[in-house]
C-alpha cells in the first residue's frame, strides 16, 4: 500500500472520503465498549473460583504450625514465599515480604516510608531533599507517576527502546545524587511490552549512582504472564545487583492480582536481607500482620510452580486472541502508513505511536463513536506526551467479539486520524 506521504492529491482525497465513511458507518452502530484500563475480564476470575472454597473450615494451620486466623507472621507464610518467591521475585524465600492485596500500596509505603524517614544508605530522609526526582521510562505505567506526583517527586522521562530503558540516558541521569529513584517494569513493560534484555539489568545493576541510597523500583507486575508458548525469563534484580556490589539497589514489587483475583489477590516485596529489614521495621507499625487466610488459599489453590504454570496457561487461552484481535485489526487498516504498534509476547497491553499531534485526536474520535480509551498523554509524566502520539489500548476486559469490534474501531480512528494529519500538512503554508 502506498504511504499517506507519498499520495497524489486525488487518492488523498479518496483516501480521506473512505476512511470518514467508514468511521461514520461504525459510529452509526452505536456500540459501547471499553478498552481503558488492564483489568481482567470475568473468565480469568472465573479460573481462580475454586480458591474462594479454600482453605475451607478447619485447615487453618500453616506449614510450621501456625494459626492462620490468629494475628502475626508479618513477613508471610514461609510455604507462599517459596511458591511465589522465586517464580515472581526471583528471590529466595527469606528475602521475600507477602503484603496484602496490592503491589501498588507496597509501592506506595516504599515511596512513603522513603520520604520520611530514608532507606538504609540514606543520608537524610528523601524529603529532606532539595528537590528528589525518579527516572521514569517512558510510555510507562500512569499509576506510577502517579505515586511521584503526589508526593512530589520530580520526574525525568527516559526514552524506551527494544532493549529496554536508553541506559545512554539513564547512566547521564543517574549521576544527579538527586536522582533517588527509577521505575522498572522490567518484564512486558507497561504498555510497550518490551523485556528488559540481560545487558541493560546489568547496567542498570552496576551504573555509577550520584545518590548513594538510590533504589531501583523493581515492578514485576507481569513475571508469569506470557501471550505466547515462549516463557521469556530476565535475570534476577537482586542477584544481578550483589554481584555488581550495589547489593541494596532493588526493591522488587508483584503481585497475583493478574493470576488469581485481582481485587483479592497477595502482593509481595523482596529486597536484600537489609531493605527486607528496613521494610518489616515500617510494616511492623502499620499492622499486627497481613490476611494469612488468603496466602493459604492460594497456596492450596496452585499448590507449586507447575501449578502456577498451568493456570498462567489458562489465562493465555483466554487473552492471547484479544491481542491477536488487536494486531490483526491494525495490520488490516493501518499497513502501509507511519503508525507503528507493539506486539506484545505477554502483560496487557497494545501500545500505538499513532503519529505526531494525532493522539488526542484518535481518543476523541473513538470517544464519538463510543469506544472508551486510555487518555492521550497518561502513559508520560504528569499526563502529557511531547508528541502526542502514544495510545495505551487495553483488550483483557471486554469479551473477544467486543474486543474485535472495538480494534475495527480504533484501527478506522487511527487511520482517519492518520489521513487528517497529512491532509493539514499539505494545506500549511510552506
Ligand atoms: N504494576 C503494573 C506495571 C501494573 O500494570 C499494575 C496493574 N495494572 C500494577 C502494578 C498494580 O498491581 P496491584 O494490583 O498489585 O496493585
Amino acid at each position: 500500500m502506498t504511504a499517506l506521504a507519498d499520495l497524489s492529491p486525488a487518492d488523498l482525497a479518496a483516501r480521506y472520503a473512505q476512511a470518514h465513511g467508514a468511521y461514520e458507518a461504525f459510529r452509526a452502530r452505536g456500540l459501547k465498549l471499553d478498552m481503558t484500563r488492564g483489568k481482567p475480564a470475568p473468565e480469568q476470575l472465573d479460573l481462580a473460583s475454586g480458591m474462594l472454597a479454600l482453605p475451607g473450615n478447619g485447615d487453618h494451620t500453616t506449614a510450621s504450625g501456625e494459626d492462620a486466623r490468629n494475628y502475626g507472621g508479618l513477613q508471610g507464610l514461609a510455604e507462599a514465599r517459596a511458591l511465589f518467591g522465586p517464580a515472581l521475585l526471583g528471590a529466595p524465600p527469606e528475602q521475600v515480604v507477602v503484603a496484602e492485596n496490592a503491589s501498588l500500596a507496597v509501592m506506595h509505603d516504599c515511596i512513603v516510608w522513603a520520604m520520611l524517614k530514608g532507606v538504609p544508605g540514606s543520608e537524610r530522609p528523601w524529603s529532606k531533599e532539595a528537590a528528589p526526582a525518579f527516572l521514569c521510562p517512558v510510555p510507562g505505567y500512569d499509576r506510577h507517576f502517579a505515586l511521584c506526583e503526589e508526593f512530589g517527586i520530580r520526574m525525568l522521562p527516559v526514552p524506551m527502546t527494544p532493549e529496554g530503558p536508553d541506559m545512554e540516558v539513564v547512566e547521564a541521569l543517574v549521576a544527579d545524587p538527586a536522582v533517588k529513584g527509577m521505575w522498572c517494569v522490567p518484564k512486558y513493560s507497561n504498555p510497550s511490552g518490551e523485556i528488559y534484555s540481560d545487558e541493560t539489568v546489568r547496567r542498570l545493576a552496576a551504573m555509577k549512582a550520584g545518590a548513594p541510597d538510590f533504589r531501583l523500583f523493581w515492578d514485576n507486575a507481569y513475571a508469569v504472564h506470557h501471550l505466547t508458548p515462549e516463557h521469556h525469563a530476565i535475570p534476577d534484580i537482586l542477584d544481578v545487583c550483589k554481584q555488581a556490589g550495589n547489593p541494596d539497589r532493588a526493591f522488587v514489587f508483584a503481585s497475583t492480582s493478574k493470576i488469581t483475583l485481582a481485587g483479592a489477590g497477595l502482593a509481595f516485596f523482596a529486597g536484600s536481607p537489609e531493605n527486607v529489614r528496613w521494610y518489616l521495621a515500617r510494616a511492623g507499625k502499620r499492622t499486627i500482620g497481613p490476611d494469612k487466610l488468603n496466602q493459604l488459599r492460594h497456596v492450596r489453590f496452585l499448590r507449586d510452580p507447575a501449578g502456577l504454570t498451568a493456570h498462567m496457561e489458562r489465562q493465555r487461552e483466554l487473552l492471547a486472541p484479544k491481542f491477536s484481535a488487536v494486531t490483526e485489526a491494525l495490520e488490516r487498516h493501518l499497513t502501509g502508513t507511519d503508525v507503528i504498534w507493539s506486539r506484545p509476547e505477554g502483560g496487557y497491553f497494545v501500545s500505538v505511536d499513532a503519529g505526531v499531534g494525532t493522539a488526542e485526536r484518535i481518543v476523541a474520535l473513538a470517544k464519538g463513536a463510543g469506544i472508551g480509551l486510555t487518555p492521550a498523554g497518561a502513559t508520560f509524566p504528569n499526563g502529557r506526551d511531547p508528541r502526542d502520539a502514544a495510545l495505551r489500548l487495553a483488550p483483557s476486559y471486554p469479551s473477544l467479539s467486543e474486543v474485535r469490534e472495538a480494534a475495527e474501531g480504533i484501527a478506522l480512528c487511527i487511520l482517519l486520524a492518520a489521513i487528517e494529519s497529512e491532509r493539514a500538512v499539505r494545506a500549511a503554508p510552506q
